[in-house]
């Protein structure tokens, strides 16, 4: 597929100026939030192009797909999110190469992100740096708002239980919520879910009495709706990088 350096930067710098109108008409700033470009199906050189016009947050939705491509990568310093779907026999490997993992949804893939953590803490130990500069894994919960119509995500009356489980993991770093509404024709249906979420959020950072600062939810489609509703990170596919190839 041929990248157009030209048309990813025009798109950036569109969306940004989007980011910022919805972010001023919310009373917020717009450097609360957070661009994440998803890059799945797309070659490493449309992800390179991105970088050299200023994105330094990436999201891939598969463990495989983005083994492929990092290799070329490896130069760029950007952070890169799991945002699709992780199978529990995927975690060593996603701990490795993400540093974010922004779909958590099961206390089995917890304890295995976890466990993958420690062992690579384990390596670099031996390697001789110091035990205080391992740094966890950051991890996002994603829940599933709409059980009947969506498929990832944790169901919210299972939310609190993997939220204790995670926070009891030493390697991993909870920063908070993630979702992905249903999809719909018109955008201003995603706003209660949006809404939904911010509210969980607060709910379970006072539980737990400390701040969850992230809340990654808001695509191509409905992002300034997420954005009025509290999004700190957005995820970007199609208005950045042009329509994916169909399946
Ligand atoms: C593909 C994808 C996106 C981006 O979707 P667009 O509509 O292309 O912006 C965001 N989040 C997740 C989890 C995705 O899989």
């Amino acid at each position: 597929m041929a990248v157009s350096v030209e048309s990813i930067a025009a798109n950036l710098a569109s969306i940004r100026e989007r980011i910022a109108r919805a972010a001023a008409r919310a009373g917020r700033r717009a450097e609360e939030i957070t661009l994440v470009g998803i890059s799945k199906t797309f070659p490493a050189d449309a992800i390179r192009a991105a970088y050299q016009a200023g994105l330094r947050h990436f999201g891939e939705n598969r463990v495989q797909e983005w083994e492929s491509k990092h290799p070329e990568l490896a130069d760029l310093d950007a952070i890169w999110h799991l945002v699709g779907h992780l199978q529990s026999n995927k975690a060593n490997r996603a701990a490795r190469l993400f540093h974010s993992i922004d779909s958590l949804d099961n206390i089995e893939l917890a304890r295995k992100l976890d466990r993958a953590v420690a062992e690579m803490g384990i390596v670099e130990t031996q390697q001789a740096t110091p035990l205080d500069e391992r740094k966890p894994l950051r991890v996002l919960i994603e829940v599933r708002l709409a059980p009947e119509e969506t498929k990832s995500g944790v169901e919210e009356r299972d939310l609190p239980k993997l939220a204790e489980a995670v926070l009891a993991l030493p390697h991993l770093e909870w920063r908070g919520l993630m979702c992905i509404p249903p999809l719909s024709e018109n955008a201003e249906d995603a706003r209660p879910h949006f809404r939904r979420l911010r509210q969980l959020r607060e709910g379970l950072a006072a539980r737990i009495g400390r701040p969850l600062p992230e809340l990654s939810m808001g695509m191509s489609h409905d992002f300034e709706i997420a954005i009025e509703e509290g999004a700190t990170q957005i995820r970007i596919g199609t208005a950045l990088f042009g329509a994916r190839p169909q399946h």
